[in-house]
């Protein structure tokens, strides 16, 4: 069984190092930066280990399988009804949560969680161990336990109207036909002796009783309930299960404000999982019908003042990480001149090497003119903010990415416009490939014999656009050699195979290709049906077929 952690009287030393963690951290960033990581300094600290309580309180419901069985066929535990039912099995709650079983279930469930359970999301468990089944023995509805009832067809009497005789009894003489007298031979008349004048004998059906057995009941006048199976009684079976509602919740009555929003700012599950507190589980209690697992987090926070070439920054540092939750943008002041540098560099390639050592002085430029090399603006900006977080204020990074953009799109024009004419070049090499040979017949007409014909344009325009994207990606890698050439070695990441932006010559190639296509596609031997269409629309006689 999981055994509850035990809770040391005194925090452990590493929640007051946090101070010094947070100092080296912020001596990793800056460091290359126009400083070094060992001018950063803790100058004071004051440090606070706070108790945080929490609990997983843990409900036990019961679910319910039903199920119906005819007859009297009881099993389990016997009850009057199915109210009854539900209340023996959630009087049975108490009972579990103190069971063993389900406790170890409980726990055992909880240790495979990361975080052992702490902050986990409100959750639904089965518990198998507490299975357990009721019945109710009930009358039978349909026949109202006297296990069979009158037939219907006869209103309980056995008998139904004979239809022979339309319920008279009688049926008309045969050997008179009804008229009481047969032609003699010489044509007088002789009395019917079988009818005796009357015309009329007994209803052969029914000898005149008018009516006769019911076939639905066969005389009986009532029908044994199949419902119940002539037994007169159901038995209604509940299996019952319980499952475990868990939810977590953090203590915060007595917790001061400004410390609830550094553990929202944190999260209270990151808590455990990115290992800012050391958590404890307890010994687990129950109260009526919860299971209750408390838990004890510490939090260190930490009052510090970082000294850096003299000058001070009071900074908040929050959790074991040494996490820094608040500092004054240190590097703002320190990467400015390597800023200017960037945007002096994007108003034109004036003095481009020199301008382009200043700005590389600094790392953080360096991983933006890297980044900026083969990603786009968004992917940076996510990347430093990510890298030097509250060091650099936001404004800093973005006129930081904006300026350096400019300048890597301004020192990489010149190879674009050719990287531009290239892959437009290359581009209508393709066209011609596809429409001066009989490679775009055959295509056609293996659409056609397909049954796509009304796609053929489409495959065209995807000819097209194959073609662009041989331009647009030229543009890039000539962009890229350009840069690879301008930037410093370490600058560039070898290992990323991202491209630099195509700029504004990645819009113009969209016309050059289109161009050249249209070219190429008047110009086939078989002209397209599209481009007839299109000769026919602006009024020029076409070419035969
Ligand atoms: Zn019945
Ligand atoms: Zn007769
Ligand atoms: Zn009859
Ligand atoms: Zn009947």
């Amino acid at each position: 069984m999981s055994e509850p952690d035990i809770v040391p009287e005194q925090p452990s030393e590493q929640h007051f190092q946090i101070g010094q963690k947070a100092a080296e951290t912020l001596g990793r960033m800056v460091d290359g930066n126009g400083l070094k990581a060992e001018q950063v300094r803790l100058a004071r600290h004051e440090t606070l280990v706070h108790q945080l309580p929490g609990a997983i309180f843990i409900e036990l419901k019961p679910d319910f399988v039903k199920g119906q069985l005819s007859g009297k066929r009881e099993h389990g535990k016997v009850l009057g009804n199915e109210a009854a039912v539900i209340a023996a099995a959630n009087a049975l709650a108490p009972d579990a949560v103190t069971d063993k079983n389900v406790q170890i279930e409980l726990l055992q469930l909880l240790d495979k969680d990361p975080a052992r359970g702490w902050g986990i999301k409100p959750f639904k468990h089965p518990l198998k161990v507490t299975q357990k089944e009721f019945c109710v023995v009930d009358t039978c509805s349909k026949c109202a336990g006297l296990t069979q009832y009158p037939c219907t067809t006869c209103s309980g009497t056995g008998g139904v109207g004979c239809v022979a005789c339309g319920v008279t009894g009688q049926a008309a003489c045969p050997a008179c036909h009804g008229s009481g007298g047969i032609q003699s031979g010489d044509g007088g008349r002789i009395p019917c002796q079988r009818c005796a004048s009357t015309g009329k004998i007994l209803c052969l059906s029914c000898s005149g009783a008018k009516t006769v057995r019911c076939n639905v009941c066969r005389g009986l006048a009532k029908i044994g309930c199949t419902e119940c199976d002539r037994s007169g009684f159901w038995t209604h079976t509940y299996d019952m299960t319980f499952h475990a509602e868990a939810k977590f919740e953090m203590d915060r009555e007595l917790m001061p404000v400004d410390l609830q929003e550094i553990i929202d700012r944190l999260g209270v599950r990151e808590l455990a999982t990115e290992d800012h507190a050391e958590i404890f589980r307890l010994n687990q209690n129950t109260e009526q019908k919860l299971l209750v697992i408390p838990f004890l987090a510490f939090l260190p926070i930490a009052n510090v003042e970082f000294s850096i070439e003299g000058k001070q920054y009071p900074s908040g540092i929050a959790g074991l990480t040494g996490k820094i939750m608040g500092i004054d943008p240190v590097l703002d002041p320190v990467i400015k001149p390597g800023i200017n540098a960037l945007f002096k560099l994007s108003k034109g390639p004036l003095a481009a090497e020199a301008l382009i050592a200043q700005a590389c002085k600094y790392r953080v430029l360096r991983q933006i003119l890297s980044g900026l090399s083969h990603h786009s603006k968004r992917q940076v900006y996510q990347k430093i903010t990510a890298g030097y977080p509250l060091v650099i204020s936001e404004r800093f990074t973005k006129a930081a990415i904006k300026y350096a953009s400019d300048a890597v799109l301004a020192i990489s024009r010149g190879p674009r416009i050719k990287g531009l004419m290239i892959g437009t070049v290359l581009a209508a090499g393709l066209y011609a490939a596809y429409y001066l040979s009989p490679a775009q017949t055959y295509n056609a007409a293996k659409i056609g014999a397909l049954g796509y014909g009304r796609f053929a344009f489409v495959a065209e325009l995807l000819v097209w656009l194959a073609g662009y994207v041989v331009a647009w990606l030229t543009i890039k890698y000539m962009a890229a050699g350009a840069l690879q050439k301008l930037l410093p070695g370490e600058v560039m990441d070898k290992s990323d195979t991202g491209l630099p932006a195509a700029g504004e010559q990645g819009t113009h190639a969209l016309g050059t290709t289109l161009v050249a296509w249209l070219l190429c596609a008047f110009f086939a031997f078989q002209k397209p049906a599209w481009v007839l269409t299109l000769l026919k629309m602006v009024g020029k006689t076409a070419g035969a077929p």
